[in-house]
C-alpha cells in the first residue's frame, strides 16, 4: 500500500511541477557577468523526491559571453546542483548526522521506503553541514535580539579530541607519540531567568545552543563570540563564562567577552586541589583525605589563598614532585579569582560547566567517536555543524531559510 500511495504521489508531483521553470518569463535572465542570458529550451532532469522519482523538465538558459549555464526552475525548487529534492536532502542529512552512514542509509529505507547508498547519504549529509555553517556565519552577523531584556547569559566552551585519518593528522604530535585525533572545540550559550526554591540557579529550558569545529582558538573565538552576539550578548545585563581554566578558553574571554564574570569550572578546581593534595602527601592516604575535605570546603568557600598558604608550608622536599606540587599552586594561585565559588553562588550563577561537558559527548562523541572511526576534517566539521544546529534545535529554521 505505502508503496502504491508513494508511487500516486510521485505521479501526481509531477503533475505540479509541469509548467515550473519554462514557457515565458516576465524577467530577463541575467549571467552572473551581467551579459543577458539566452534560452536553450527545455531539459529533463530526474528528481529524487521522498516520493519517489520524479522526472521534470526545465528551459536551460546560457550567456553567449561566457557560456555559462543558469536554471531558473531549478532556482525556484531549490535542486540547483543535485537531484535530491529539498525534502529528500532535509532527510538524508537528519540520517546522516544520527548515525552511521548505513545506518542513516537503512533508516531510510525502513522509515520511508527511500533506496540511497551510504555514500550518498554522507554526500548529502556533508553538503547541508556546509551550507549550514555558512548560513550559521550570516546569522550570527544579522540577527542580533535587540527588543528583550536578557538578565544573564552564559558562554561555555570545551574541547573533545575527534579521531582522524592518518593524512589529517600527518606532523602533529600527540600526548604521548604521532597524534590520534584533532581537537574539536565546542562552544554552548544558555540563559538563566531563575533560581530554584534552594536557591540553585535554573537553566532557562531550550535556551541552549551549540557552536562547534576543528579549528584554531583564534577562529573559534570568532564562531563562539558570533553565537552570543545572535543570543543577545550586547543587550545582556550580566555574562557569565564558564570553562577549565586552559589557556586558550582564558584568552578568549579576555579577547571577546572582557565585561563577563569568568568562573572555573568548580569541579576541575577541586581535581587540581585533590592533585595537589598527592603531590604534597604523597603516600599518606588518610592525610590525602583529610586535606582534599578541608581544602575543598575551602574552595566552596572561594578561599584559594587559605589552601596556598597551607599548601606552601608542606611543599615535598623531591625535586620533581615539587615542581608538579608548584605548578598546582601556580594553576590555583593565577585563576584565584574565577574560584570565588561562595560569592558567585550568593549571585545565583552555575559554577560548573557540565552543559558544555555533556555536550562534547551527545554532539561530538556519540556521533564522531565511534570505535573504528576516522574522520577527513572536512567531513568532521559538516557534521560537527549539522549537529550543532540540529542540538541547537535550529534544524527547521535552516530550511525555512531555503523558501526564499
Ligand atoms: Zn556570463
Amino acid at each position: 500500500m505505502r508503496a502504491a500511495v508513494l508511487s500516486r504521489g510521485a505521479k501526481l508531483l509531477e503533475g505540479l511541477l509541469k509548467g515550473t521553470g519554462c514557457g515565458r518569463r516576465p524577467e530577463r535572465v541575467i549571467c552572473a557577468c551581467g551579459a543577458l542570458m539566452e534560452s536553450q529550451g527545455l531539459k529533463t532532469k530526474e528528481l529524487l523526491t521522498i516520493l519517489g522519482p520524479v522526472s521534470y523538465a526545465r528551459s536551460m538558459f546560457q550567456c553567449p559571453a561566457c557560456n555559462a549555464t543558469r536554471y531558473p526552475g531549478d532556482e525556484a525548487l531549490d535542486v540547483v546542483g543535485t537531484t535530491r529534492s529539498p525534502g529528500l536532502r532535509r532527510l538524508m542529512a537528519r540520517a546522516g548526522s544520527q548515525s552511521t552512514f548505513k545506518e542513516g542509509r537503512d533508516d531510510l529505507r525502513i522509515y520511508a521506503g527511500i533506496e540511497v547508498s551510504p555514500k550518498d547519504v554522507e554526500r548529502v549529509a556533508e553538503n547541508i553541514g556546509q551550507q549550514m555553517e555558512a548560513w550559521q556565519a550570516r546569522e550570527a552577523v544579522c540577527a542580533s535580539p535587540k527588543d528583550k531584556a536578557l538578565p544573564l547569559l552564559y558562554i561555555a566552551y570545551d574541547g573533545t579530541g575527534v579521531p582522524m585519518t592518518k593524512a589529517e593528522l600527518a606532523g602533529r604530535k600527540g600526548k604521548d607519540g604521532p597524534a590520534h585525533t584533532r581537537e574539536a572545540k565546542l562552544g554552548c550559550v544558555f540563559t538563566q531567568t531563575t533560581c530554584d526554591a534552594k536557591e540553585f540557579p535554573v537553566r532557562d529550558p531550550d535556551s541552549t545552543t551549540f557552536v562547534g569545529a576543528i579549528e584554531t582558538a583564534e577562529t573559534f573565538g570568532g564562531r563562539i563570540y558570533g553565537e552570543a552576539v545572535r543570543r543577545g550578548l550586547l543587550c545582556a545585563t550580566r555574562v557569565v563564562i564558564l570553562g577549565d581554566g586552559a589557556e586558550w578558553i582564558k584568552n578568549l574571554a579576555d579577547l571577546h567577552f572582557p565585561r563577563a564574570i569568568v568562573i572555573i569550572d568548580l569541579y576541575h578546581a577541586r581535581e587540581h586541589v585533590s592533585q595537589l593534595c598527592k603531590n604534597l602527601f604523597g603516600t599518606d592516604e588518610k592525610q590525602i583525605r583529610q586535606q582534599r575535605i578541608r581544602w575543598w570546603t575551602y574552595l566552596d568557600q572561594g578561599n584559594v589563598e587559605k589552601i596556598l598558604v597551607q599548601a606552601r608550608r608542606n611543599l615535598p622536599t623531591g625535586t620533581e614532585i615539587r615542581k608538579k606540587a608548584e605548578a598546582e599552586l601556580h594553576y590555583l594561585e593565577k585563576n584565584k579569582d574565577r574560584m570565588r565559588y561562595a560569592e558567585f553562588r550568593a549571585q545565583g550563577l552555575f559554577v560548573g560547566s557540565g552543559v558544555v561537558e555533556a555536550g562534547c559527548k551527545t554532539v561530538i562523541g556519540q556521533r564522531l567517536k565511534q570505535s573504528g572511526m576516522e574522520w577527513s576534517l572536512r567531513g568532521a566539521n559538516a557534521i560537527i555543524a549539522l549537529r550543532c544546529i540540529m542540538k541547537s534545535n535550529r534544524f527547521e529554521d535552516y530550511w525555512e531559510s531555503r523558501v526564499s
